[in-house]
């Protein structure tokens, strides 16, 4: 009843481009009920109604385009994904949501349905398997659908030939972005005329069931050439062309990278981080050894930036790599501290070679950070490979990880300034990575254990192994989850969705631990309270006392709490939820900078991630 009347709302409030679009909703495109009857189907109403509201929350509250939605109680499982076009603006895409869940009303009497419209697409099912491979999943009598317009081009050869090569082109690009999706449009000259082409996978599927379904669907849509518009529709992915533009012009999304193949850097970089692959691997191997043997008079090579090591001084600088030159031990391997002849001293990150996740670590922080260079951000010097290890040269930072300093060994030494420092460095460490490199580099693990601080305490941000890059063009993008529970915004632990605010998030929550000398997954030791940090936070916050969340070990006057207070409402800005109403991390950096207070924003309580979801990501 709640969504009817949400429905009748939305039916009389158009949401508007701000550029006029054929933005209308009104073709239903494909649509199926399933047929088999179930044990109890009114069981199984229930549960889909519940996962149909769950989808809509999602949409609505975290600005999703892609949500899915399981209920699985009391039998009868229902199984439920929404897709929106990506140029939609929620209220767009939440209206197109509400329509198709009107329409598949009518299949109340089988185990699912699902239905296409222009803007979105919305499925429901009694199994889980379209979820992950909606393209293997989809039912063997839904062929894929063809819907062309009825008007022709007026010069039907150069329009076959122009939207014959754009369609090409955006299939072959749609598989390569990060979220499945491609907008763009393209000049007929010699009609005047700009055509609007997208297409879309069902975000989450492999990669190469995308580029099938993408083969698919340039196959068919040709039948619609001449034709001045084109839909076509499969369970797995969409594709729409049009000389009516239904996307503003800004909306679309440059794809000569995608095209060029692995030929320029920014492509190879990315194919490395997204695949992670043993090929790419034997690829960049067999460079670094060929450029190796090209400059082989030199016993040290470029690579953008870091140069070549040879093992046997590697060897020598950490006394064959013994166990009084370990420094540090991480999820990949050991860190050493090497001193060479000239004194020179340097870490060593030995990582080996037969573990899937250190190869992807290596590809990562190899081509990450050569390129590189700010204050706060740890450098690469340069590599090795020797058999099966593969070893980063990285500078070396005299005071190890700022956790020791926390809680650790040396708790309770760091002043006031030099922690307020030490919060200042790494927001503009991250502010570089996220804005000021030419492509945008989340971190997705900052954690105080990755933050190293030089002899005067100075911060740099460390370990890029987990960090991917994200296109200009496309704010979030999903992912696998990776990352250090405790640290880790809700959107990205629950779901996967990543942003650069999902760093943001983190360096929140680091703040609130180098203000308060606390682990953020510490709870009170013999208490009931159960609170993390964070939790912990927000209740003195609402009760106007989080100078009590200062560290015991800091004697502050007056003047300087007053100053950590403000700092404690900067981290609470950015733990808050949606993620879009977190700071980006170069406004952090000038509210630090200025001693900004929050000014006309409201800080609203953060979602806490529970106790059973941290279960079921540590599992
Ligand atoms: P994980 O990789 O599992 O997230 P981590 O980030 O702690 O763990 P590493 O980056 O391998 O793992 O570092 C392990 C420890 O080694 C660090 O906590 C730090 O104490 C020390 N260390 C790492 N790099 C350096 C460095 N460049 N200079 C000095 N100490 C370092």
């Amino acid at each position: 009843m709640a969504i009817l009347v949400v429905l009748l709302v939305l039916l009389f409030t158009k949401p508007g481009f701000s550029q006029k679009t054929d933005s209308n909703n009104t073709n239903v495109i494909a649509m199926r009920c399933g047929r088999n009857t179930l044990v109890n189907q009114q069981n199984f109403i229930k549960n889909r109604n519940s996962t149909f509201r769950d989808l809509r929350t999602q949409l609505l509250d975290q600005r999703l385009l892609y949500a899915r939605a399981q209920a699985i109680s009391s039998g009868d499982s229902v199984f439920a994904a929404v897709q929106c076009r990506n140029y939609l603006s929620t209220d767009q895409c939440v209206a197109c949501f509400d329509e198709s869940v009107s329409e598949l009303l009518i299949c109340n009497s089988g185990n699912g349905g699902f239905i296409s419209f222009d803007n979105c697409y919305v499925r429901y099912e009694d199994y889980a398997g379209f979820y992950n491979d909606p393209y293997v999943m989809a039912d063997a009598d839904q062929t894929p659908t063809l819907t062309c317009g009825n008007e022709s081009a007026s010069q039907p050869t150069v329009f076959n030939q122009v939207i014959d090569a754009f369609l090409s082109d955006i299939t072959k690009a749609t598989p390569k972005t990060s979220n499945f999706y491609v907008a763009s449009t393209r000049q007929i000259t010699s009609e005047n005329k700009t055509v609007y082409m997208i297409a879309q996978c069902v975000e989450g599927m492999a990669q190469d069931s995308c580029q099938t379904c993408m083969n698919s669907a340039y196959d068919t849509l040709n039948d619609c050439f001449p034709n001045t518009q084109g839909r076509f529709f499969h369970l797995a992915c969409f594709a729409r062309y049009s000389d009516t533009p239904f996307f503003n012009v800004n909306q679309t999304i440059d794809i000569t990278n995608l095209l060029k193949g692995h030929s320029s850097s920014v492509a190879v970089i990315a194919a490395a981080v997204a695949g992670g692959t043993v090929l790419f691997l034997l690829v960049l191997l067999s460079w670094l050894l060929y450029r190796s043997w090209k400059k082989s008079k030199k016993t040290e090579q470029e690579f953008e930036g870091a140069v070549h090591y040879n093992y046997k001084d590697l060897q020598l600088a950490t006394d064959d790599f013994s166990e009084e030159n370990i420094i540090g031990k991480g999820g990949f391997g050991e860190v050493f501290k090497a001193v060479f002849d000239d004194n020179n001293v340097v870490a060593v990150k030995k990582l080996l070679l037969t573990h899937n996740g250190a190869k992807e670590e290596f590809e990562n922080e190899v081509m990450l950070i050569s390129n590189i260079h700010h204050r706060n951000l740890l450098r690469l010097l340069g590599w090795s490979v020797e058999g099966s290890y593969l070893l980063l040269v990285l500078e070396y930072m005299p005071n190890g990880s700022l956790d020791k300093f926390l809680w650790g060994t040396k708790r309770g030494t760091l002043n006031w300034d030099q922690r307020y420092e030490i919060i200042f460095g790494i927001a503009r460490g991250l502010a570089h990575l996220h804005n000021e490199f030419h492509i945008k580099i989340i971190h997705r693990d900052i954690k105080s254990a990755n933050i190293l601080l030089s002899d005067d305490f100075k911060p740099k941000i460390a370990d890029f192994g987990l960090a991917r890059f994200q296109p200009e063009d496309q704010s979030q993008v999903r992912t696998k989850f990776a990352g250090t529970l405790g640290y880790t915004a809700p959107e990205y632990a629950l779901r996967g969705v990543l942003s650069e605010k999902v760093d943001t998030y983190s360096f929140g929550i680091v703040t609130l631990e180098i203000i308060s000398g606390k682990r953020s997954t510490e709870v009170k030791s013999g208490s009931q309270d159960t609170d993390y940090l964070i939790e912990h936070t927000w209740k003195l916050y609402e009760k106007k006392t989080h100078v009590k969340v200062i560290d015991d070990t800091l004697n502050l006057n007056q003047y300087e709490q007053e100053h950590v207070m403000k700092i404690i409402e900067i981290a609470l800005l950015c733990t808050q939820s949606p993620a879009s109403s977190r700071p980006t991390m170069s406004e952090v950096v000038l509210m630090l900078q200025e001693g900004q207070s929050l000014g006309k924003r409201k800080l609203t309580r953060p979602t806490f991630v529970n106790n059973q979801d941290r279960r079921i990501h540590i599992g």
